[in-house]
């Protein structure tokens, strides 16, 4: 498969907001989801409320990008990041190949870690 584009890569995402949950992640690195979103989610858009400065506002708020999304275990299922990821690797073309190198970011994710990991 063909590196995408930042277009191509930030049409990925569905804006379906279910990266802006609070998660935490246990000792044993098992994710849990909660249903506590962010306090900067929309909950009747779905969206962002700060998206161009989220970085700023919201330390919690992690990007998704080409090069780490396959480490991010706990986007959810129905992500269009996960969706791309499982149609480059059925492809055989592999998740660094395919992705690398493009450094753009798409939406972001909340993580709440307790149990004293990172
Ligand atoms: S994009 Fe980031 S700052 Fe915005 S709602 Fe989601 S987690 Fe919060
Ligand atoms: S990054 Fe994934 S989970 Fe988050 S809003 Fe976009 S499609 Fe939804």
């Amino acid at each position: 498969m063909k590196p995408l584009s930042h277009p191509q890569w930030e049409d990925l995402c569905r804006r379906c907001g279910g990266c802006c949950y609070e998660k935490i992640e246990h000792d044993d690195g098992f994710v849990e989801h909660t249903q506590t979103p962010c306090r900067y989610l929309d909950g009747r858009t779905n969206l962002c409320l700060v998206y161009q400065e989220r970085f700023e506002v919201c330390p919690d708020c992690l990007p998704v990008r080409p090069e780490t999304v396959a480490e991010l275990n706990w986007l959810p299922e129905d992500c269009g990041y996960v969706a791309h990821l499982r149609r480059v690797r059925a492809a055989d073309a592999g998740p660094t190949t395919d992705l690398a190198g493009q450094g753009r970011q798409g939406r972001v994710q909340r993580v709440s870690v307790l149990g004293g990991k990172r």
